[in-house]
């Protein structure tokens, strides 16, 4: 087993071997907080002897918890690291409840409903009772009021209002139905386990020791429970960072800190000052950033690396010729590292998921294997699949999945019972739905299913709606119109954006910006594999060459689509991965090289952020997660032609005079040895031989220095490349403005 304290500094030690009751360990990014939590549990366990079954330990995913208990295996062997009770804070909790959970009046048997799950009955018993609520408000409002600890019987007894008591009988029907199929939903499990240990604090009467890590992010809720599950002789260890605290819109309360000052007067806490993380540069270049914020107080943070090579700086035309250049500094990088670094090595680092679309493609298109951290690939979005579903279904109407997904998607009353019928009736006369459904809203048959006048007016509806749309794509009025232009009308008439702000309250923006992105690159997306595909076959005489029609475009659209989503399941397994993440779910993690692009005000700080602090330390968190190479870039037009501005975070002269503009040289032997050197001394690898570099220079078939402009002046002198984007201005006017960028 590997000794504990070895390869910790000094005040790394003292906060592992503290014998005091509360510590907190306050420090920057990379100084080891998680290591140090990590060892303080091997600690607790080899040295003061409590037991692993005794020890809480609290992360922020579930990630983060599989790599501390890898971690603390290696102190303690596979069998105790078993014992500890190790997870994010919803799986502690939920081990509580199953063991204990009778004491409050839970079924032994209980499940967990998530919060997808949770909605859909909201919206099931909503629907079934007529109520005029709002599913995903209702969610949000029930979530509020039970991490406030309001019964649904206190909060019916205090409302007189008519909405309000509407409302309450949602709230009261929901409560009933969780309870009559023995669920909890996610808020319950806090909010049960807390009162489950205030009532009952025998519960936790032997646990030793309480440990949280990225503590500057836990909510109230969360805080209550910590001190709760060490009521009794619970020591309690907290490590964390208020310059990384970036969950406020989760209601993670940065108060909390403060608040175990008072609660916990005798606490002690220990300062650590070292970066173990990064280069030198990169540590000057993140300080630079954070320290703009005047309000905070002045921390030291100390690079133990060489400085390495600075932070790239970059400007490129375009979104589109953005993402082309990440891959292609991906692969010059890789080539000229010949061996040191490799695909998992990279990350990419977003401040909105919506942004993944352009990179997914490009990393595609070069066929580099890539993975998604907390967040879905693009084409798995719901929002996304919902609109390729129309386009199916538009395309080839007789789809009968597709058509049977969106039938009543936004609701049109048709009820399940309604679809399976017609499905039935269908299948008997040998017909597909389409066909079925088509003759009826044009009076040729009645259906034998018993259908209600509302269902049958949404049938005619969506009928209607799918009729329009071929019409328009065969160009049977007229004009033809584009793809954009068939997606924008699609859009309109089944109010789409007004049904996402129905069904997600928190999150209908991103995904109408996803839907936006969407509609923007269609036309890319339609010509993206077969333009080039098409090239490399001879022409053949007595085959008519013509223009693709509007039809054939939709048709390459959706092949396309299926094609990078299969490319995309088939690459899943494979662990040597481009690591494509948010900023938020990045937190914690370290990566070799790191990139961060679209880096302009509105995407970070982001159009709706109130909080310009909270997006400054957003951009700190990225940047910290860089080990040796780390690139920032800008797309001078985004990806709707929009002319943007290099986010405020780093326009300061002083800020931008420690970045480079051009990419780490690794050119020359000589310099690329003093490059990599660094690279394997900050990483703590071999570096390859000067002969394996100098082979690996000969392999490079790109010109090594990238052939972007490297300075916004020169890009806007240059002739815009933007134009091989089929998409052009007059058929973006068709799609409403993006919303003006509020803040800059
Ligand atoms: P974050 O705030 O980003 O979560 P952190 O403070 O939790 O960062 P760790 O992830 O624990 O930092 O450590 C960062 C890196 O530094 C890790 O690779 C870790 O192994 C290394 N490290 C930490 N302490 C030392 C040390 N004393 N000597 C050498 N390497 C160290
Ligand atoms: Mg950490």
């Amino acid at each position: 087993m590997e000794a504990l304290l070895d390869g910790l500094n000094d005040a790394q030690r003292s906060a592992v071997t503290s014998p005091a009751s509360v510590l907190q360990v306050l420090a920057p990014p990379g100084s080891g907080k998680t290591k140090t939590l990590t060892a303080r549990v091997a600690y607790h366990i080899n040295h003061e002897r409590l037991q692993p079954w005794n020890v809480i330990v609290c992360t922020f995913t579930i990630k983060a918890s599989r790599e501390m208990r890898d971690r603390i295996r290696g102190f303690v062997g596979e069998d105790i690291a078993s014992k500890l009770i190790l997870g994010t804070f919803h799986s502690v909790a939920r081990r509580f409840l199953f063991r204990y959970g009778q004491f409050i009046g839970l079924p032994k048997n209980f499940g967990i409903a998530d919060a997808s799950e949770s909605l859909s009955i909201l919206k099931r018993i909503i629907q079934r009772e007529k109520h005029n609520v709002e599913p995903s408000q209702a969610r949000g409002r029930i979530s509020g009021l039970k991490s406030k600890g309001i019964s649904v019987e206190q909060f019916a007894a205090t409302q007189k209002k008519a909405e309000q008591h509407e409302f309450a009988c949602v709230y009261a029907e929901y409560e009933e139905y969780l309870k009559e199929q023995k669920l909890l939903d996610f808020d319950d499990m806090l909010v049960r386990t807390v009162e489950l240990l205030r009532k009952h604090p025998v519960c936790v009467s032997s646990i030793q020791a309480v440990l949280i890590d990225e503590y500057q992010d836990t909510n109230n809720i969360q805080y209550d429970l910590m001190k709760l599950m060490a009521q009794s002789q619970g020591r309690i260890t907290i490590v964390g960072d208020p310059d990384q605290s970036i969950y406020s819109f989760r209601s993670a309360e940065i108060k909390n800190l403060l608040r175990m000052r008072d609660d916990f007067p005798s606490s002690i806490a220990i300062h650590l000052e070292n970066n173990y993380r990064s280069s030198g540069c990169i540590i000057q270049a993140a300080k630079a950033v954070i320290e703009q914020d005047d309000s905070r107080p002045k921390k030291p943070l100390v690079a133990t690396h060489c400085a390495g090579t600075l932070p790239t700086l970059r400007h490129l035309a375009n979104a589109h010729l953005e993402a082309k250049w990440v891959v292609e500094e991906i692969n010059r990088t890789r080539t000229l590292a010949a061996g040191l670094l490799n695909y998992n090595d990279y990350s990419i680092l977003l401040r909105s998921a919506a942004l993944s679309l352009s990179i997914e493609r490009a990393l595609g298109n070069a066929g580099i294997p890539y993975r998604m951290v907390g967040g879905k690939r693009f084409f798995d979005r719901a929002e996304i699949k919902i609109v390729l579903d129309y386009l199916r279904v538009i395309n080839m109407p007789d789809h009968n999945e597709a058509l049977v997904r969106v039938i009543n998607l936004p609701s049109r009353k048709i009820g399940e019972t309604t679809i399976k019928a017609l499905l039935g009736e269908a299948d008997k006369k040998k017909i597909t739905l389409w066909k079925l459904i088509l003759d009826c809203a044009q009076g040729k048959r009645r259906p034998d299913s018993k259908i209600s006048s509302s269902a049958q007016n949404g049938i005619d509806t969506f009928v209607n709606l799918i009729i329009t749309s071929r019409r328009k794509l065969f160009a049977e009025d007229g004009e033809e119109c584009s793809i954009v232009e068939l997606i924008s009308h699609v859009l309109q008439k089944i109010s789409f954006e007004a049904y996402l702000k129905g069904q997600y309250k928190d999150s209908w923006r991103d995904r109408w910006a996803n839907v936006e992105e969407l509609v923007v690159q269609a036309t890319q997306l339609a010509s993206a594999l077969t333009d080039t595909e098409d090239d490399a076959l001879p022409v053949v005489d007595g085959i008519e060459q013509r223009e693709d029609t509007a039809a054939d475009i939709l048709s390459k659209f959706l092949v396309n689509v299926a094609l990078s989503t299969e490319v995309e399941k088939n690459e899943g397994e494979e662990l040597c991965q481009v690591t494509i993440s948010t900023i938020h779910a990045a937190k914690g993690l370290e990566w070799p090289v790191t990139f961060i692009p679209a880096v302009y005000d509105g995407s970070i700080p982001h159009s709706r952020a109130e909080d310009h602090n909270e997006e400054r330390r957003l951009l700190y968190v990225g940047m910290t997660r860089a080990q040796a190479l780390l690139y920032l870039s800008c797309p001078v037009r985004e990806s709707r032609q929009q002319d943007t501005v290099l986010s405020k975070f780093i326009t300061d002269p002083d800020t931008q005079k420690l970045f480079t503009l051009s990419g780490p040289t690794i050119g020359s032997p000589a310099e690329g040895c003093t490059v990599l050197k660094d690279i394997a001394k900050i990483l703590n690898r071999e570096c390859p031989s000067v002969e394996a570099i100098e082979a690996a220079r000969e392999t490079l078939e790109f010109p090594e220095d990238v052939q972007y402009p490297l300075t916004r002046e020169a890009i806007d002198g240059e002739e815009p490349s933007w134009n091989e984007s089929k998409v052009n201005n007059e058929q973006l006017e068709q799609f409403p403005k993006r919303r003006k960028l509020e803040k800059s």
